[in-house]
């Protein structure tokens, strides 16, 4: 980057003069023992809980906890009803639909795509390699003045590799946009979050959720790490109460379980090393992706039809066959010591 990075040149212009919603809670935040601000309920809530009351909007304790054990800063943070909110303010806060455009290196996490329609913004797809790496050349060839967003997903989804870190620096030294790197698998990775570079890089935005490791998909709290900058624009446009009350509590319980976590982690990467094992035993597998996440992508003979053998036995793996660059794979979760022991055993028996 030859100018200093400029993030209001960025921002959309109805961002930017944008008044946020102010919330009863916003406006009054000290101790009151009669609260008739917000038009709740004032008896309760017919529950053995009460939920009556509205939630902290900005989740400072939840952010405390998570602070600490992601060793970034609490207003470095941005909390999203799943990462898919974070990804969806991205699109609103800096893409102008029609005007602007995001940069996707396929095969990948399909919602970036999605979440490109839903706000009406162009992409520009730059196939990964042949090797699941980033094309620098074909992507510095589809920026143009209009490009916000640059989104890399490490590791990746489908494919299951790390993406080379001095590739992603090559582009967050280079790109004039945001560069937002994806770790929702970085758990099961060996290598180091880009959370720790937040102070090198402006344009940097990191994703991380509790969905994949930390088994909480169901109460949905996506992370976005970023420059207090960046963090106070995704603050300004989510909606008050994103993330609720029960999810609060309840993640908030589960963080003092690392150790569990943890143990599940280390457990997963032993099973998936094993699966590999077994799958290369069986002839109809060609090729398994090297994968540092909780799947693998597994490139076989006639994939439609073991994904079907699979489905009439009850087990369902993800079919990745037609996807540019997965052709023939199939994309399978590590499971339970159990479950994948099941799924060896149906598919050294296959049949077709
Ligand atoms: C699963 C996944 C997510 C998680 O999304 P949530 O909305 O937080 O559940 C994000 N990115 C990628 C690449 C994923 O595979």
């Amino acid at each position: 980057m030859d100018t200093p990075f400029n993030l209001t040149k960025l921002l959309r212009e109805n961002i930017k003069n944008l008044v946020p919603y102010s919330s009863a809670r916003d406006e009054f935040k000290g101790e009151a023992s009669i609260l008739i601000d917000a038009n709740e309920n004032a008896f309760g809530s017919p529950l053995a809980h009460n939920y009556n009351r509205y939630p902290d909007p900005l989740q400072h304790q939840l952010k405390h906890k998570l602070a600490h054990i992601k060793g970034v800063p609490a207003e470095n943070m941005f909390l999203g009803n799943g990462s898919d909110e974070a990804i969806d303010i991205l699109f609103r806060a800096f893409c102008r639909p029609g005007v602007d455009n995001v940069i996707l290196v396929p095969p990948t996490y399909g919602m970036y795509e999605v979440s490109a329609n839903i706000n009406d913004v162009a992409f520009r797809k730059v196939n990964l390699t042949k090797e699941y790496q980033l094309d620098l050349e074909g992507i510095e060839n589809a920026v143009d003045e209009h490009t916000k967003l640059i989104f890399i997903c490490s590791p990746n989804n489908p494919t299951g590799n790390t993406i080379n870190r001095h590739d992603i620096e090559t582009i967050l030294n280079n790109f004039d946009g945001l560069v937002v790197v994806d770790e929702a698998y970085i758990n099961f990775s060996q290598t180091k979050s880009f959370t720790q570079e937040l102070a090198e890089y402006q344009n940097l935005v990191v994703l991380q959720t509790l969905s994949k490791a930390w088994g909480l998909a169901a109460l949905r709290l996506g992370m976005a790490f970023a420059s207090t900058e960046i963090i106070s624009v995704f603050n300004k446009i989510k909606p008050p109460y994103n993330i609720n009350q029960a999810t609060q509590d309840i993640v908030l319980e589960a963080l003092d379980q690392v150790d569990q976590v943890n143990g599940w982690i280390k457990q997963t990467v032993v099973e998936r090393e094993k699966l590999v094992q077994g799958l290369y035993k069986l002839d109809m597998v060609q090729h398994i992706t090297p994968s540092d996440a909780n799947f693998i992508l597994v490139k076989m003979n006639d994939p439609r039809a073991v994904y079907a053998y699979l489905v009439s036995h009850g087990i369902i793996v993800r079919d990745r066959s037609k996807v540019e660059l997965c052709e023939g794979c199939l994309r399978i979760t590590i499971g339970t010591p159990e479950e994948n022991r099941i799924l060896l055993e149906k598919l050294t028996t296959i049949n077709i």
